[in-house]
């Protein structure tokens, strides 16, 4: 990702930024795009991952749909040049602003969680003589071996509708005219790399929808979601996801009937290893017990580490090729927090002012949850040629 006239480039632009490396993006959506055409299945973009304009862009290019999950994603899907017809809108909480935003701009789909949702989409449709598409969003209780904090799939989630209301949806569903059901979507939890995480969910997913069609109601899209995981640990030897594997799980597990479609909403396996947050070495405080690297980035560039204990790869982009020694820090940003430490006992080079430091596979996630907290500048973005 960084050659050495890239690095070059780096020390005349002010830090932090985020740096977008847009061959990796184009090789990643390549590869998605491929995996997934090969079996005819559909891929929404996750636009809450990244929704920097050039990233959407290229996403859009490879005709990729878009997920959305909130009012502000589906105007900027379509401003972006996502088809409305591959739009497709989740969240527990839709306000009826955004649901009348959606019936306005004429959305694929509305995935939605819960049985009063369904009224009020209903009542906000006929109010514009329209009909809404709608997927119902199920929790299949399937535990995807996460981190706790970006599990989704369990009873104990706020997603989803459990499996014992289902009774209720198909009530509520005859009685709603303004409501064309489509489907059924799940959507389990993120950076999942385990595959028999989705086997399992395949085998709920064919329960479910035998269920709808025991109870009159065709199926016709089948949505899984997102949540294929990237490898944090290795983004140079590992770039890419393994797509191929995780496509296949579906095409060998998931009982696809004639005419039905598969959609998946990915994000962080499509965008994550794209970008790194570049920043500087401020101050190196050496103490009794530790060391301290304080990088002019803080959380409010990147909250992941701070946000659930994310591990990123840490590298001194102005020492990599001396012989080093070694040292270990603790590289913690600028912000009045004492959670502001991207992570701590980080060997790297020693390390002085003015280093240039990249926090690796930062592109999901990162520049989307930047903050505005102790005023500081919005961190702007830098893009390689390609
Ligand atoms: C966040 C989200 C996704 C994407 O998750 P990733 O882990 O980034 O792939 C997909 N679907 C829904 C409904 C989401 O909320």
């Amino acid at each position: 990702m960084f050659n050495p006239d890239t690095i070059n480039r780096f020390q005349s632009v002010d830090t932090p930024f985020y740096y977008y490396d847009m061959g990796v993006l184009r090789q990643t959506l390549e590869a998605c795009h491929n995996a997934s055409a090969k079996y005819g299945f559909h891929v929404h973009y996750a636009m809450k991952a990244n929704f920097n304009p050039k990233v959407l862009e290229m996403i859009q290019s490879f005709g990729f749909g878009a997920d959305c999950v909130s009012g502000g994603e589906v105007k900027a899907a379509i401003e972006h040049g996502f088809s409305k017809t591959k739009v497709v809108f989740a969240g527990v909480g839709k306000s009826d602003r955004e649901i009348n935003l959606g019936l306005d701009a004429d959305i694929f789909c509305f995935n939605v969680e819960s049985v009063q949702e369904l009224h009020i989409i209903n009542d906000l449709a006929k109010a514009k003589n329209k009909t809404a598409g709608i997927a119902i969003r199920i929790n299949p209780n399937v535990d995807a071996h996460t981190h706790h904090f970006i599990t989704t799939g369990l009873d104990e989630n706020k997603f989803g509708i459990n499996t014992w209301q289902l009774n209720d949806v198909v009530e509520a569903l005859r009685s709603c005219p303004n409501l064309q059901f489509l489907g059924i979507h799940f959507h389990i939890g993120s950076q999942i790399t385990d595959m028999e995480v989705y086997k399992s969910l395949c085998i709920r997913v064919n329960e479910i929808q035998t269920w709808f069609e025991d109870h009159g109601l065709q199926v016709k899209v089948l949505n899984t979601g997102g949540g294929l995981g990237v490898d944090y640990y290795n983004p140079d030897t590992n770039t890419i996801s393994d797509f191929e594997s995780y496509f296949k799980v579906f095409k060998d597990f998931l009982n696809v009937k004639p005419g039905q479609e598969v959609h998946f909403e990915l994000g962080r396996a499509l965008v994550a290893q794209s970008a790194s947050l570049i920043s500087r070495v401020l101050y190196v405080k050496n103490g009794q017990k530790k060391n301290f690297l304080v990088l002019d980035a803080g959380m409010t560039e990147l909250m992941r580490p701070m946000l659930y204990q994310a591990y990123h790869e840490i590298e001194n982009l102005s020492r990599k090729s001396e012989s080093e020694s070694a040292t270990h820090y603790d590289v913690v940003g600028p912000i009045c927090e004492s959670t502001d430490c991207f992570r701590k006992d980080v060997e790297l080079p020693e390390s002085f002012r003015g280093d240039l430091i990249a926090v690796r596979t930062a592109g999901a996630y990162g520049e989307v949850m930047a903050s505005g907290y102790n005023l500081r500048d919005r961190a702007p973005s830098v893009y390689s040629e390609v």
